[in-house]
């Protein structure tokens, strides 16, 4: 039906209507003090989700800008980065690594699974000369539906003395992220996913650790660059002309963050997370993520039952109930399919899509309880 759908994919995620309407009106000059007032509250108000003293930088660019952000103002050629990967994003760091000249190594796991703290031990303590520059990860792995342990991995950065760069796209708002109380160094994420926004926005936040790598970086980033970031934010100001009616969006959407509360929010989406699970779980599907406690709490990978087709669930969801669901990704395509359950979402969406799905499954011929998921979903969220 027209204007009745509804995004559960792990990215763009639904926007508040108090948000588009703003996004909607006129744009504002980016040197007016009208738009410095917006900027002054959006950077007070990022502190406070994101938990930290520091600056948060925000750029007119996707996600994977922010990342590119975090390590082409701290690699050098040559540079040893170590990247700790559960799948698609986690190998984009490597890739990001590699376009700066560093010299990439890897630890990956396989899907669903998460990176054990005692193998990168293991790792750094090897690296007496310590040749590690830097340790990528990624929190919530939105290919797979695994959330690692980031408190805990940072912590053991921290030890070996390496800076940590962290993916928190998908578990910035969803999942407990703190950079400062974890001891993350550099920590991304965007928009599109937990912030209530459309894509274009994302957000970085260094520590004073990683500037003093940053001042060794011969080469950095010119679009960038955190000095120049770092200036105008503190200025209320941008370095170039931003996605102005972006940042109204998003000083909308922070307002209604602080409001809730960033500890309501992430408990909200452990909520969800879970009750989804359970509830796919209680019809007989299989997750990928087998472990409650390694999972994302803003993305569930789900297995096709035997014989029923990932294209053929997406379409149903689509055409009969205009709930769109994510594929998985490259070589997981057609193998498992991804419900979003980030941002803007309440305890209702949640058992639409649960009977959604069951209603899906049930016309493609699946042998279930007919209301288990949803039955299932109503007691776990109540
Ligand atoms: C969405 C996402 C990104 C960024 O992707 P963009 O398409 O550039 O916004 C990075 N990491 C994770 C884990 C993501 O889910």
């Amino acid at each position: 039906m027209r204007d009745k759908s509804f995004l559960m994919i792990p990215g763009p995620t639904p926007v508040p209507e108090s948000v588009l309407l703003e996004i909607a009106k006129h744009p504002i000059g980016h040197r007016s003090s009208e738009f410095s007032k917006i900027l002054e509250n959006v950077y007070a108000n990022l502190k406070y989700v994101f938990q930290t003293k520091n600056d948060v930088f925000v750029y007119t660019a996707s996600g994977t800008g922010a990342m590119c952000a975090a390590l082409e103002n701290l690699i050098n050629e040559g540079d040893h980065v170590l990247c700790l990967v559960l799948g698609n994003f986690g190998n984009r760091w490597a890739k990001i690594a590699s376009s700066c000249g560093a010299v990439v190594e890897k630890i990956e796991v396989d899907t669903g699974e998460v990176i054990d703290p005692e193998v990168l031990r293991a790792r750094l303590a090897q690296d007496v000369n310590k040749e590690i520059k830097i340790v990528t990860l990624t929190h919530s792995e939105t290919s797979t539906g695994a959330a690692n342990d980031v408190k805990t991995l940072c912590k053991i950065i921290r030890e070996h003395g390496a800076i940590s760069v962290v993916d928190g796209v998908t578990s910035v708002c969803a999942m407990e992220c703190k950079p400062d109380a974890w001891g993350i160094d550099v920590l991304v994420s965007g928009s599109q996913k937990g912030f209530m926004i459309p894509p274009g926005l994302s957000f970085l936040v260094a520590n004073d650790r990683a500037w003093e790598l940053h001042e060794k970086c011969k080469h950095p980033s010119f679009y960038f660059d955190w000095d120049a970031y770092r200036k105008s934010t503190r200025a209320n100001s941008t370095p170039y002309t931003p996605a102005v009616n972006l940042f109204a969006g998003l000083n909308v959407a922070l307002e209604m963050i602080k409001q809730d509360g960033i500890e309501n929010m992430n408990a909200r989406h452990k909520k969800h997370a879970m009750a989804l699970r359970h509830a796919l779980q209680s019809i007989g599907l299989e997750l990928v993520v087998k472990d409650d406690n390694k999972a994302s709490h803003s993305i569930t990978s789900v297995l096709p039952p035997d014989g029923i087709s990932v294209p053929d669930i997406r379409k149903i969801m689509k055409e009969d109930f205009d709930i769109v669901i994510a594929n998985g990704q490259n070589k997981l395509k057609d193998k498992i399919f991804r419900m979003g359950t980030l941002g803007f979402v309440c305890d209702r969406d949640i058992i639409t899509a649960v009977g959604a799905l069951e209603a899906t499954l049930y016309k493609l011929g699946y042998k279930f309880e007919l209301g288990k998921g949803v039955s299932t979903a109503i007691k776990e969220l109540a």
